[in-house]
């Protein structure tokens, strides 16, 4: 095998496909002025929304903030706890944090996602809702959190930042609950050139506050301040960009499920590693690959033998989970987060990678168990 050099991520890569096409859009939103709330975001939100088959998107500042507009929405109480998987990017937490709630920590299931037994045991009388992870592109089973939500009265706010087009029983993420969050970070299944993100919602009260709140709770007829806001806006240029490269978007999902694929057929019977599930095993799930993140025994030396053969991995939230940030003040232990934590790698999984670098990279494991 001769040695090749795939980075975990080619942000240039991504840029030079099109560019071109990326030149002519800037042109034409800047020589029209257009840069802020123009006809290109209300032209993106409106085909989003009907990308996830939901009535309302609107685009957002980042993902992040995407999420405090939807739990400011729901105007949260001090003492309101909002549950949560600490296999998440800290935002999750942060965002109940910073709309006034207390973020409440649960254990993860062997998908990596949102383990519903754990949730009901820690739902108290001051629980209000759930926010889960829809993490690594893999929708959660929305019907068991759905129950739970139906039962205890919480609401449902989703991080899908990491799963726009992913399906659970033919519904997309971000649609289940009365809002949901997904980003456009670069790095992400659809990157912006910066940062950006959306907020969907079938809810007509939850769509008219969050608008209100992304531009300083404004009215947008009047002026009038009807509320307190933010400035949370998605630039009109950026969205402009996502709108172009919405058309192939699903295309990209494929390929990312192809690259997956090839993975299970290369690493799925190594003993030493447990896989992320694959696109074919379960039809209820519609799997995107945002990461293709596996538990692996001596997890550091494989990383370390993939880095000498040039390939770039990544350990997802630099190692840790949420609960395990000391300085967030969590006092809760997650056994089997914890465990993942050990073993978690993320494999290169996106668009600009090649068959021929897929293959060398599950040869390269391979080599390394052998
Ligand atoms: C990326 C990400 C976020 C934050 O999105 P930003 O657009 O960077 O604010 C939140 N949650 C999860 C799970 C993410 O992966």
């Amino acid at each position: 095998m001769t040695k090749k050099s795939i980075p975990f991520f080619n942000y240039p890569a991504i840029y030079i496909k099109n560019e071109q096409e990326y030149i002519n859009i800037f042109k034409d939103v800047c020589s029209r002025g257009a840069f802020i709330d123009q006809k290109d975001l209300a032209d993106f939100e409106k085909n989003l929304a009907e990308y996830v088959d939901c009535k309302y998107a609107i685009g957002v500042a980042d993902g992040t903030s995407g999420l405090i507009l939807a739990l400011r929405a729901k105007g949260l109480n001090q003492g309101d706890e909002v549950i949560f998987a600490s296999h998440t990017m800290v935002a999750t937490a942060s965002s109940i944090y910073y709309s006034g709630g207390i973020p409440v920590a649960v254990d993860c299931r062997d998908d990596r996602l949102i383990d519903p037994e754990d949730i009901l045991r820690k739902i108290t009388p001051r629980t209000r809702g759930i926010v889960p992870t829809q993490l690594n592109g893999r929708t959660c089973n929305m019907d068991e959190i759905n129950k739970i939500a139906t039962d205890h009265k919480l609401f449902i706010i989703e991080d899908a930042a990491q799963a726009l087009g992913s399906k659970f029983k033919g519904k997309s993420a971000g649609t289940f609950g009365s809002a949901g969050m997904i980003s456009f970070y670069p790095a992400k299944t659809l990157g912006c050139f910066g940062d950006g993100g959306a907020v969907f919602t079938n809810d007509d009260e939850m769509f008219r506050q969050m608008k209100l709140i992304r531009d300083h709770g404004r009215d947008p007829a009047t002026g009038k301040v009807l509320r307190f806001g933010l400035n949370s806006r998605l630039d009109n240029l950026q969205a402009a960009i996502l709108n172009f490269k919405l058309k192939t978007y699903p295309q990209d999902l494929e390929r990312r499920r192809s690259i997956a694929r090839t993975y299970q057929a290369m690493l799925g019977d190594l003993d030493q590693l447990l896989l992320p599930p694959g696109p074919d095993v379960d039809e209820n799930h519609y799997d995107i690959y945002q990461n293709y993140e596996i538990e692996a025994e001596r997890r550091d030396e494989l990383k370390s033998y993939l880095a000498e053969n040039g390939i770039g991995t990544i350990i997802q939230w630099g190692g840790s989970a949420v609960h395990q940030f000391e300085g967030l003040g969590f006092k809760c232990k997650l056994p089997r987060t914890e465990k993942f934590f050990k073993g978690a790698l993320m494999l290169p999984m996106n668009t600009t990678l090649s068959d021929d670098d897929v293959e060398y990279i599950g040869n390269c494991v391979k080599t390394f168990y052998k």
